[in-house]
């Protein structure tokens, strides 16, 4: 990908800046040839890469190297997009929001600076893996267990800054983080929490501050670099027990989400139940030509056979149980008997004791794995995938109204309907992961009417995203606009007081700082 410079920034301007950071980090980790750019490009953009395009990338090796990096980029105005490992699949890779900003790669920083298996944390730097993190568990044969996400290729951290999702007790993985240490965009290092004092040995236990809590604050945000976190784990079960309901059909979605959210609100389910539609299934078996080989969405008379063909119902749920045998037996006793005042067939039931080996490519018991990913290759050619992912109240009504309203949009559009509703307990995450294949224009542009149709008609009916590409970001940040965008207000008053130069992530969850506040109608799909 040829050079695009940030912006005001001139060629000469910007080697300068370049050398500079190389004065710190060494020149091999500046990295600013078209290969390169190629490699922090969004190779799932709905659209060219170009349209969000890094001018390089930094990749330090630890926090005084951030902080002269930082620093520097305050020098130079050069703006600093940073990322973990940068597998931010589906919402932008590595790619920047702001064309020229040069990728702040954290890749490096991938020690893990501590695992203690008694209180079941870790302490983590960005560039740790998910495999990382896995591997050094099992090799030490700790008894602990991550959550992982669908696509576990990317860092520990950066899913949980984006507040990514996964399918244990511990799914809502933002909720895990304690006690960060952040490289402010001045160059000024904090530690949040109880890390605030020097030598502090609660840092990473009690979740609140003296005074207010900011930890979160740095989560879809614009206010720093991350440069060390901690982590709550999930103590390795004794056993473990899987129910498998098949659901037959698209309307039982109601009485799913009214059976099982008062049981994982009273604590009887303590899983993230994570609840597709049978087309989560279906990616995994085949491409969408071999069993529709016609444009368009597959009609529903040919997805009712396929579930017949495939003894598939229309929405799978996985239940997962973990703990001591006694009281798994005792809730699931529970959770059968909910259940069955629905579903005459009873679940089919997988046994795990410690021990055991754990399914690869079950996210419901922490291990990594990214085959979710081949949901990419159900259209054929270089396929991508982008999710819509509202938040709705974790009841029939809401749910139903939600899933009524995209299945309509989506149809309309004429494109497959992939859902699924993750429970968390008070809420349900919906996502709607939508497949195209990347050489095909027309496809493109159906998907940005699409995708700019649902983000429109879910606000306008109350329910708004919790994450998005990089070519939304605005478009969301839009929809939150109580009192006239005050929550926009907010955010970009403490951006300006933090940033003046906005040099850290411009653009980033639709945040704009004062000096790059004219770049917001830049690419925008
Ligand atoms: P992953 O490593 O899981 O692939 P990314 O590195 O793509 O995740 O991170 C996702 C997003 O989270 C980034 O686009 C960036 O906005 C934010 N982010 C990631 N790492 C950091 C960090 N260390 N400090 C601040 N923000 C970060």
């Amino acid at each position: 990908m040829k050079l695009t410079l940030p912006p005001r920034i001139g060629p000469r301007a910007f080697d300068t800046a370049l050398g500079a950071f190389a004065g710190v980090v060494g020149k091999d980790w500046v990295m600013a040839g078209d290969a390169d750019r190629d490699a922090y490009a969004d190779v799932y953009a709905p659209g060219p890469e170009e349209q969000w395009p890094a001018s390089a990338a930094v990749a330090p090796a630890s926090v005084a190297e951030v902080q002269a990096v930082v620093r520097l980029a305050n020098t130079h105005k050069v703006p600093l997009w940073p990322v973990s490992r940068g597998k931010n699949l589906g919402y932008g890779t590595a790619a920047p929001r702001m064309a020229g900003s040069v990728v702040l790669d954290l890749g490096r920083m991938n020690r893990i600076i501590d695992i203690d298996p008694k209180l079941a944390t870790c302490v983590l730097e960005p560039g740790v893996s998910f495999f990382d993190l896995y591997e050094a568990i099992d090799r030490e044969k700790l008894p602990l267990w991550l959550s992982v996400p669908g696509n576990a290729w990317g860092s520990v951290l950066g899913n949980a800054f984006e507040h990514g999702i996964g399918y244990t007790p511990y799914g809502l993985h933002a909720r895990n983080l304690c006690g960060f240490e952040v490289v402010l965009p001045d160059g000024d290092v904090v530690r949040t929490g109880m890390g605030a004092m020097t030598g502090n040995h609660a840092w990473h236990l009690h979740p609140l501050s003296y005074g207010p809590t900011f930890d979160l604050a740095f989560t879809q945000s614009s206010l720093g670099v991350v440069t060390r976190a901690g982590l709550w784990l999930q103590p390795a079960p004794a056993a473990s027990l899987e129910l498998v309901f098949d659901i037959p059909d698209e309307d039982d979605i109601g009485w799913v989400i009214d059976t099982i959210a008062p049981l994982k609100i009273a604590g009887l389910i303590d899983q993230n139940v994570f609840v597709p539609s049978w087309l989560g299934k279906m990616v995994l078996k085949g491409q969408r030509h071999d069993f529709w080989d016609k444009p368009g969405a597959i009609p529903d008379w040919r997805v009712k056979e396929l579930l017949a063909q495939y003894k598939l119902g229309y929405w799978q749920v996985a239940l997962r149980f973990y703990g001591e045998e006694t009281v798994i037996r005792a809730r699931a006793d529970v959770v059968r008997a909910a259940m069955a005042r629905h579903l005459a067939a009873p679940p089919a039931e997988h046994w795990w004791h410690t021990g055991d080996s754990r399914n690869v490519i079950d996210t419901t018991m922490g291990v990594p794995s990214a085959v979710p990913l081949q949901m990419s290759d159900w259209v054929g050619g270089r396929g991508a995938h982008m999710g819509f992912s509202p938040v709705v109240p974790a009841t029939s009504e809401h749910v139903m109204g939600q899933l009524k309203r995209s299945r309509a949009i989506i149809a309309a559009h004429d494109v497959d309907f992939y859902a699924s509703f993750t429970i968390g307990g008070r809420f349900a995450t919906n996502i709607n992961m939508l497949m195209f294949d990347r050489d095909q224009p027309d496809q493109i542009a159906n998907m940005k009417k699409l995708f700019n149709a649902l983000i429109g008609e879910t606000a306008r009916a109350g329910y708004g995203e919790y994450r998005t590409h990089l070519g939304w970001m605005d478009t969301v940040m839009d929809t939150y606009d109580f009192n006239n965008h005050a929550l926009r207000r907010l955010n970009e008053r403490i951006k300006d007081a933090l940033d003046p130069n906005g040099i850290i992530a411009p653009g980033k969850q639709g945040v704009w700082p004062a000096a790059f506040r004219d770049q917001a109608k830049e690419g925008r799909a």
